[in-house]
Parts: structure tokens; sequence; C-alpha cells
């Protein structure tokens, strides 16, 4: 007799009416809003598992999923797909992570030589992305703000779970502020501070805790990144006695194998967390921890 009703729908509230619908872009919101969240609600990732996810492309169905979300949280400036698809369907649904705290400029944790002029390629990256770098979640602290920012969004969607967001925020931040600490104390005395990365992902963490990168590419991946570049950067990595190239898990390994091969270093992940691997293992929190013991080894930190 009831079953009637309990198949009735009105698409105001998704296939789960008793959750939120949050559609997250890419991985880190959508650990944010999982956590934050909690069980109700029910999170969908644009991005795929081991898909590199800058230069997302959505389908048909998953433009659908932007237009029928309750909350859709993104980040403006990062993935042209999902900025036109919140421009064009997201309504007053969308949360922007980026206005949450002001961006780092581009060119901030970055690493030049005083007097020299900054590269062709960061220019050139400056102008595709506004001047701002959007990799805000590899600094713990404006993760937690996030996290707090969206706690108070999903209380105004949802009234009556206000204070459980609340609450999940406040444990995902004292968390976050543990990952933090641990960062702060185990990059506090280092043999080196210069790090050689695949695309510079890195400037908060940078930034944060003091260190110094060293992109083979921009703000954005390419696989192919100009010879002069790579002429470039091995010459850094001679000059700062990297012994440690990064490669990214997402992104192909081999032009960071070549400058490795040629200054005589080893290869490592360094992972930006723009994405799980395809296999799912871990977490924002345990990648973020195999960093710091990757960082700590190739740094020689005591
Ligand atoms: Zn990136
Ligand atoms: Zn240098």
């Amino acid at each position: 007799m009831t079953a009637v009703s309990a198949c009735s729908t009105d698409g105001a509230t998704g296939d789960d009416p008793a959750r939120v619908d949050v559609v997250a872009a890419f991985y880190p919101l959508q650990f944010v809003a999982e956590r934050v969240g909690g069980d109700a609600v029910r999170v969908t990732n644009l991005a795929k598992p081991g898909a590199e996810p800058h230069d997302l492309e959505l389908n048909p169905a998953q433009v659908g999923q932007v237009s029928e979300a309750e909350l859709i949280v993104y980040l403006a400036g990062f993935q042209p797909a999902v900025d036109e698809a919140v421009k064009q369907n997201g309504g007053d649904r969308a949360f922007d992570v980026a206005t949450v705290q002001p961006l780092l400029d581009a060119a901030a944790g970055g690493h030049d030589h005083e007097g020299e002029a900054a590269g062709a390629a960061e220019h050139a990256e400056e102008d595709e992305h506004g001047g701002k770098d959007p990799h805000v979640w590899l600094d713990p602290t404006r993760l937690a703000t996030i996290g707090d920012r969206l706690a108070e969004r999903l209380g105004r969607a949802d009234p009556d779970r206000a204070a459980e967001y609340t609450a999940r925020a406040r444990t995902l931040r004292t968390e976050l502020e543990k990952l933090d600490a641990e960062y702060t104390a185990g990059l506090k005395t280092c043999q080196r501070r210069e790090i050689v990365v695949s695309h510079t992902a890195f400037g908060y963490l940078t930034e944060r805790y003091r260190l110094e990168q060293i992109g083979l590419s921009g703000l954005t991946p390419e696989d192919e990144p100009a010879p002069q570049r790579l002429a470039e950067v091995a010459e850094e990595a001679r000059e700062h006695q990297a012994t440690t190239i990064f490669f990214e898990t997402l992104v192909s390994p081999k032009v960071a194998e070549t400058i490795a091969r040629e200054v005589g270093a080893k290869t490592a992940v360094l992972d930006p967390i723009e994405g799980l691997p395809a296999d799912g293992g871990g977490d924002y929190l345990s990648v973020m921890r195999d960093n710091l013991t990757i960082l700590r080894t190739a740094l020689s930190c005591s």
C-alpha cells in the first residue's frame, strides 16, 4: 500500500530523498564533502579515479548530474569544463572553494634566483589561470577552512542537520591540524629545501612549510615540456644537489626519468592528490603522510 508513495519522486532531491545530493568536481573536494556530510549526503565525483582532473571533460550524463545536484562543490579556474557547466546549470547551488580564502599567486612557493627572469612557461601559465594557483588542498589548514565553510553551506541546504555538519567539520579540522603539525615538525630541519616536480602543483605546500618547487611544467601538467625548460631544470637539480626528481601518479614519469638519469638522481612519486589512483588505495590523509615520508627522505630531514 505504501509502495506507491515510496516510488514517487518530485525530481528535486535526486535518487535518495533522505540525503543531500552533492557533486564534487575532483577528489580532494569529494574527500571533504564526504567527511563533512557523512551519511547525510551522497557524493558523486565528476573526475574518474586514475584520470588527471585538470582537463576533465564532462559527458552529457555528468552535465545532467551538475544540473540535478543539490550542491556542486568545485574550484573555479581549475577545470574549465566544470566552470562552464556551473555557469550554464549551476544556479545558486554551486559552492566555489576558491572563494573561501584568497588564492596564492601562481608564482608563490616557487623558485628563482634573484635577478633572473621568470621562465617563459611560468608566464604562459599565469595567463591561463588569471595568475592564481588553484591547488589549495595541499595546505591542510586551508582544506580545514574549506570544510568549515562547506559545513555552513550544507547547514543552509539542510537546516535539520546543521549541527551534525558543524561537528564533522570540527573533527576533520582536528585531523588536518594534526597532519599540519606533523609536516611542520617533519620538514623543520632538512639539508635541502628545493623539490623538483612534474608540474607546479605544490605552491601551497611549499609556501606553508618553507620549501621551494622547481617545476618541469607550470600549473597544469604537460606531457612534453620544452627542451629549454628541461635543460634549465637539469641545471637547477645539479646546482641544488637534488637526490630525487618527483613525478606524479596520474602523469607519465617519462620526463622525470630522463632528467633523473641526466643528473644521477632517483625518481619518486610526490602525489599532488588531484585524484586517487585507479586502484583506489588510501585517502587524502594517508597520501599526504606518504608524501611527507618521501619528502623527508629526498631532502635529508632530521
Ligand atoms: Zn595541478
Ligand atoms: Zn636554483
